[in-house]
């Protein structure tokens, strides 16, 4: 039998952002390596991570790769996203629910346009917690890193985080990868840093279960599974559930964390679970499991908006009632009729209030953040306000 999961730790959800090729890759290898040569992780190696598992469903692809590992004092879930449109994706969806995240900044580079974009992305979605990685130190020269260090500082203060307070780590992902103790050194002082620099996060482990549905797959002679992050509460073996946007109401029949079964998945917790009897093709990504009646799905709601500005990578023209966006809610991607509440046309740089009718109803409640797309890319980021009954 597979090895139980056993909690010993608190577990967080990380990730490394960053611009294309500053190394977001290599540096999670390298992670993997320090920490198995530790002894608390197994090293995943760079094609692994890069090569992750693509789902396509309903003309959504994700791609995102998930590894693990333990320091001395937490448990965490790390993602890694190969491309800029996985991260706009999969942040705003809330597909990767970070605790924190790893800023990777090339020392030889410098800001660079992506860097400004996930920084961004990273404030709207409320990740409030970012350590940088200065990577390739072991190719830059000490002055010109000092001035990327001043540089990233800047953006992030710009961005409302505490940019001169927050960790800067000077590190080489290839060459802890290699095995140089300098280098390996310099990943466990990154390490340490986000030990110690990103709380635990509050988890609501009292309130109903509720588990956004990321992926869904079958195992063979065991049924149906769904993967994701629980938002919140508990869920143990045995628990009926219901499949919001399935219609279906079943039981809990398996649960699993990274391949290991475990008794109790808890808020935070990225799990697989496996479903009695409902049938693949009547689960789908942005469905919702959860504890019955706890949550019912809705279409109408009220919601404040801001509209990105095209310099954020917005729209450059006026959205008027009558707009037609997808509206990405937790992991669901559903079309919406919009209706200004105030004036007859809002600006890209305004937040406004909207009157929202959804193709579908989704579980919605007061709070909930959303993104607002449109072709393929991010025009706003809302939160609803009210919920029409
Ligand atoms: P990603 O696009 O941010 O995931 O970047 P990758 O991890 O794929 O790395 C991009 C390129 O930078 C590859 O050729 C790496 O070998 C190289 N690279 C990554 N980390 C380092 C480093 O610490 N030092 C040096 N010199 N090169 C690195
Ligand atoms: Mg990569």
């Amino acid at each position: 039998p597979k090895q139980a999961y056993t909690r010993t730790k608190p577990h967080l959800n990380i990730g490394t952002m960053g611009h294309v090729d500053h190394g977001k890759t290599t540096l999670t290898a390298a992670i993997t390596k320090v920490l198995s040569d530790r002894g608390t992780g197994s090293f995943v190696p760079f094609d692994r991570i890069d090569k992750a598992p693509e789902e396509a469903a309903r003309g959504i692809t994700i791609t995102i790769a998930h590894v693990e590992y333990e320091t001395d004092t937490r448990h965490y879930a790390h993602v890694d996203m190969p491309g800029h449109a996985d991260y706009v994706k999969n942040m705003i969806t809330g597909a990767a629910q970070l605790d924190g995240a790893i800023l990777v900044v090339s020392a030889l580079d410098g800001v660079m346009p992506q860097t400004a974009e996930h920084v961004l992305l990273a404030r709207q979605v409320g990740v409030r917690h970012l350590v940088v990685a200065l990577n390739k130190a072991d190719a830059g020269d000490d002055e010109l890193t000092d001035l990327v260090e001043l540089e990233v500082r800047e953006l992030l203060t710009a961005q409302g985080y505490p940019g001169d307070l927050l960790p800067v780590v000077r590190v080489s992902g290839l060459g802890a990868l290699n095995g140089e103790p300098r280098w390996t050194a310099a990943i466990e002082a990154l390490l340490d840093a986000v030990d110690t620099y990103v709380p635990v996060p509050e988890r609501y482990l009292d309130a109903p279960f509720l588990l956004p549905v990321e992926n869904v797959l079958t195992i063979t002679g065991r049924g149906t599974v769904v993967t994701g992050a629980v938002e919140r509460g508990t869920v143990r073996v045995g628990d009926r559930v219901a499949v919001l946007g399935a219609d279906a109401e079943t039981v809990v029949t398996g649960l699993e964390t990274f391949g290991k079964p475990m008794a109790e998945a808890q808020a935070g917790d990225n799990v697989a679970l496996l479903l009695r009897g409902v049938p693949r093709d009547a689960v789908r990504r942005g469905h919702v499991v959860a504890q019955p009646g706890s949550v019912t799905p809705r279409s109408g709601f009220t919601a404040e908006v801001y509209l990105l500005s095209a310099a954020e990578g917005g729209r450059r023209t006026a959205v008027a009632t009558g707009y037609r966006p997808q509206f990405y809610l937790r992991t669901a991607d559903v079309v919406g009729d919009i209706a200004l509440v105030d004036g007859a046309v809002a600006l890209p740089g305004d937040t406004v209030t909207l009157r929202v009718e959804l193709g579908h109803p989704v579980p919605l409640e007061v709070g909930l953040g959303f993104a607002v797309r449109e072709g393929g890319r991010t025009v706003g980021a809302g939160t609803v306000t009210a919920v029409v009954e």
